[in-house]
C-alpha cells in the first residue's frame, strides 16, 4: 500500500506576498533533508505538501521523524494513496486502519471533496466509508463529537488520500527566510538551545566554537560537533569554525588582572565572532546566555560584553531557568550529549573572584594592556572549517 506524508503550512500562510518565497524555501529544505533517506517526490498543491516515496523500501518511520523536525510546518499526516474510487476507497481504509483500530474504540470519518467532480458528496462519502469500517472492525464503534480517531478522506486532483489523525509539526518559519546568524557554541547545555531557537525563527545557522588546545582537547571539539549535527536536524547545513583561542587565554593571564579574565575573554569571543560573522553573510550573532546565571551574565557583564561587537546579538534564553533551557535541550535530544564531561576553554582559567559588577572603563583598560587587534585578527585568520549535515 502506497504511503506518502500531507503536509499543512504553519505561520507562512499568513505572510502575504512573501508567501512564495516561504514555501519556495520550505520544499528546498525539506527537498534536501529527505534526500539523506531516499528519493522522494515534494509538491505543493492547495496549500498542502506532499511527500510522495519513489523508491520501495523506504522506511517511513525514519521520513516522519525527519518531516517532525522541519520548521515552518504546523502539523502533518502519513496518509495511504489510492485511485479516486469509493470501493477501492473503503477497501484502502480498511486495509490502512486496521492496526489503529486494534487500539482504539471510537471513531468519526470527515471527507473534504477538493475535487468537486468526484461523484459522491462528503456526506455521502464519510456514511459510505464510516458503514464499511463499522461492518469490518466490529469492536469499533462512531462518535462524532468526541472521537478517538478521526478518519479523513481527502479527494484532491491526483487521487484519494486516507489518513487517520494529525501529527504536531516543529511550528516556526521556514530555516533561511530570515537571512544568516552565527551562533557562538560551547560544549555546553545553552548554546545549542539557543541555537534551535533562532533557526525556528527563519534562520539559517553558522556556528563560531573557541577551542584552546592543548588545555582543551580534541574530544572536546568533537562533541560541539556532535552537538550541531542534532542542531541540524532542525536548522539543516551549519558551517561551523573553530577559533584557535589559546594565544589570546595565554596572553590574558599573564597581563591582565584576574578578576577581569572572563569578562575579557568574552570580549574577544564576540569581537572574533563578529569578524568571521562578516565573512560570511551573517548579520547577527546567538549566545546562550542567560541573565544571572553565571558571574559573567550579570547585567553589567552582559553590557561590557555587548559592547565588544556592533551586530546585534540575540540572546534566546537571557529570561529562561535552567529548567526550562533543560527541557528543550531534551527535547531536541542534545541534553545527554552535553553533559558529558569535556573542558571548555571558559572552563580552564576561571578566576577566584570574577566581578560581576565589571564598569566598562575599567573593562577596556585591563583589555588594553594587549595587542588586541592583532591576537583577534590571528586568531579569525587561524579558523578551521567543517561542514555539519
Ligand atoms: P553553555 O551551556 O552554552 O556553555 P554556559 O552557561 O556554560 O553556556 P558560559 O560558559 O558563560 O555559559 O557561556 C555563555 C555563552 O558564551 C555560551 O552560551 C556560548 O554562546 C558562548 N560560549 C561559551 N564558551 C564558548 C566557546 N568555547 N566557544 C564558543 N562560544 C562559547
Ligand atoms: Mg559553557
Amino acid at each position: 500500500m502506497k504511503e506518502i506524508i500531507l503536509i499543512k503550512l504553519g505561520e507562512i500562510v499568513l505572510k502575504g506576498l512573501n508567501r512564495r518565497n516561504f514555501e519556495d524555501t520550505l520544499v528546498r529544505s525539506l527537498k534536501r533533508r529527505l534526500a539523506k533517506i531516499g528519493n522522494f517526490q515534494v509538491k505543493i498543491s492547495q496549500s498542502t505538501i506532499s511527500v510522495t516515496p519513489m523508491d520501495e523500501d523506504i522506511d517511513m518511520d525514519e521520513v516522519s521523524d525527519c518531516v517532525s523536525k522541519v520548521f515552518g510546518i504546523a502539523a502533518f499526516a502519513r496518509a495511504c494513496v489510492t485511485e479516486k474510487d469509493l470501493d477501492k476507497i473503503k477497501e484502502a481504509a480498511g486495509e490502512y486502519l486496521a492496526e489503529t483500530f486494534e487500539d482504539e474504540k471510537t471513531f468519526k470519518v470527515e471527507a473534504k471533496r477538493s475535487d468537486k467532480k468526484f461523484p459522491y458528496k462528503s456526506p455521502e462519502i464519510c456514511e459510505e466509508v464510516g458503514g464499511y469500517l463499522l461492518e469490518k472492525f466490529p469492536n469499533i464503534s462512531v462518535d462524532v463529537h468526541n472521537p478517538d480517531v478521526t478518519v479523513t478522506v481527502e479527494i484532491r486532483d491526483f487521487g484519494a488520500y486516507i489518513r487517520a489523525g494529525l501529527i504536531r509539526g516543529a511550528g516556526g518559519i521556514p530555516v533561511g527566510t530570515g537571512g544568516k546568524a552565527c551562533v557562538l557554541i560551547s560544549g555546553g547545555i545553552d548554546s545549542p538551545v539557543a541555537s534551535y531557537m533562532m533557526a525556528k525563527r527563519g534562520l539559517e545557522l553558522t556556528a563560531v566554537h573557541f577551542a584552546s588546545p592543548p588545555y582543551t582537547s580534541e574530544r572536546a571539539e568533537e562533541k560541539v560537533v556532535e552537538l550541531l549535527r542534532r542542531v541540524a536536524k532542525y536548522s539543516g547545513r551549519i558551517k561551523m569554525f573553530t577559533v584557535p583561542f589559546t594565544e589570546i587565554q595565554e596572553q590574558i593571564r599573564e597581563k591582565c588582572k584576574e578578576d577581569y579574565f572572563t569578562i575579557i575573554m568574552r570580549r574577544f569571543m564576540m569581537d572574533i565572532a563578529e569578524k568571521v560573522a562578516l565573512k560570511n553573510d551573517c548579520h547577527a550573532l546567538i549566545t546562550g546566555e542567560s541573565l544571572g546565571q553565571v558571574a559573567s551574565q550579570t547585567l553589567m557583564a552582559i553590557g561590557c560584553t555587548d559592547s565588544a561587537c556592533n551586530m546585534p546579538v540575540f540572546r534566546p534564553l537571557i529570561g529562561m531557568d535552567k529548567e526550562e533551557i533543560i527541557s528543550i535541550s531534551r527535547k531536541i535530544d542534545t541534553f545527554d550529549i552535553s553533559i558529558q564531561p569535556y573542558e571548555d576553554c571558559c572552563t580552564v582559567f576561571t578566576p577566584k573572584h570574577p566581578k560581576t559588577k565589571p564598569v566598562l572603563e575599567e573593562v577596556i583598560k585591563e583589555q588594553n594592556k594587549l595587542d588586541c587587534e592583532s591576537l583577534a585578527e590571528r586568531a579569525a585568520e587561524g579558523v578551521k572549517l567543517t561542514i555539519i549535515e
